[in-house]
């Protein structure tokens, strides 16, 4: 679908997948105006194919195309462009359990330019690839590096938007954590360099017993709908659930006098990842027992539940796409 100025949106088409042309001044090349999303379809148990919260990704769309000065697409729009990609490649959507069909709705200046502004011409598109469970061998906790020497975002940046720019800046300290032998980077505040904010590309959860706090929306961290819908999950279960601020120092002592029992990760990705270990440049410990927790696998398999349609799903979350 295209957007220009003064038309809006227009010439929506149904294409099979093949490159883009671009034009060397392009003005996403130079000025990096681009959004992106991420969502998956589920199979059902009767074999229909459903689409978990896109109204919320549509949603998390319009609030980083309006960080980055650009057009917002229509929350109908966005769930009916999927609904059609989806149901063109019905067929690659996987059978069983984890299995998912990826789709990874995006925009960008589609203008040829070199003046800083923004553009007047976008194309947004949507692309699909079916994904396998994340974990072939069972649910493996990840080790995390806390990267104290660089930051994904500071107040008043782009954190909390889904733009290219701040995976760019992610790479060089994800390639630190790689170094110092762990699985991923763990980011901090940019201003005291202490709160804890999120992990790579997924929110982070920590369970103190029955009391489950995750890091607030701080405005530097992406706002991800795993995370909301684990808000919503763990009080369903009985759970006390907070969002609120934890230090690098509450995590370490938590884990020290045994009053933080489980830390996990949680994105579309891997929809919940337990995290075993951490290191940075003060200290090394261990989660616990570096194990996958009970309440972190139990959370796990209550979305998992409710994405491929083995639970009622009482919060309206799957969006079906009728045959
Ligand atoms: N943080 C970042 C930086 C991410 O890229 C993602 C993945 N979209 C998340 C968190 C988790 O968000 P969601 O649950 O919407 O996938």
């Amino acid at each position: 679908i295209k957007w220009t100025e003064g038309r809006g949106w227009h010439d929506a088409q149904l294409v099979p997948y093949a490159p883009l042309s671009i034009d060397p001044a392009n003005m996403t090349l130079h000025y990096a105006q681009t959004i992106f999303e991420g969502l998956k379809a589920y199979r059902q148990p009767d074999g229909s194919v459903a689409t978990f919260r896109p109204e919320a990704n549509a949603r998390r769309f319009q609030a980083s195309a309006r960080r980055l000065a650009m057009p917002e697409l229509p929350v109908e729009t966005f769930i009916e462009a999927c609904d059609v990609l989806v149901r063109q490649d019905k067929a690659w959507v996987p059978t069983e359990g984890e299995a998912s069909l990826y789709l990874r709705p995006f925009m960008f200046a589609s203008e040829v330019g070199l003046g800083v502004r923004p553009a007047n011409e976008y194309l947004f598109l949507v692309i699909a690839s079916p994904a396998g469970a994340y974990f072939s061998g069972g649910v493996k906790p990840v080790s995390v590096w806390l990267s104290e020497e660089y930051v994904r975002a500071a107040p008043g940046g782009t954190g909390a938007a889904k733009t290219g720019g701040n995976y760019a800046a992610s790479l060089v300290a994800q390639a630190q954590a790689i170094e110092h032998g762990c699985d991923q980077v763990v980011w901090l505040d940019a201003i005291e360099r202490r709160w804890i904010e999120e992990m790579g590309g997924m929110n982070l959860y920590f369970v103190y017993g029955n009391r489950i706090v995750t890091p607030e929306l701080s405005g530097s961290l992406l706002p991800g709908i795993t995370r909301d819908s684990l808000l919503n999950i763990a009080a369903d279960l009985g759970y006390e659930v907070a969002e609120g601020r934890i230090s690098v120092d509450d995590w370490k002592r938590g884990n020290e006098d045994g009053s933080l029992t489980e830390v996990f990760a949680c994105g579309t990705a891997a929809v919940i990842t337990p995290v075993g270990s951490v290191k940075s440049t003060r200290a090394d410990w261990s989660v616990a027992d570096g194990r996958p927790g009970e309440v972190t696998m139990r959370l796990r398999e209550a979305l998992l539940d409710i994405q491929t349609g083995r639970a009622a799903d009482a919060h309206h979350w799957m969006h079906p796409l009728g045959d």
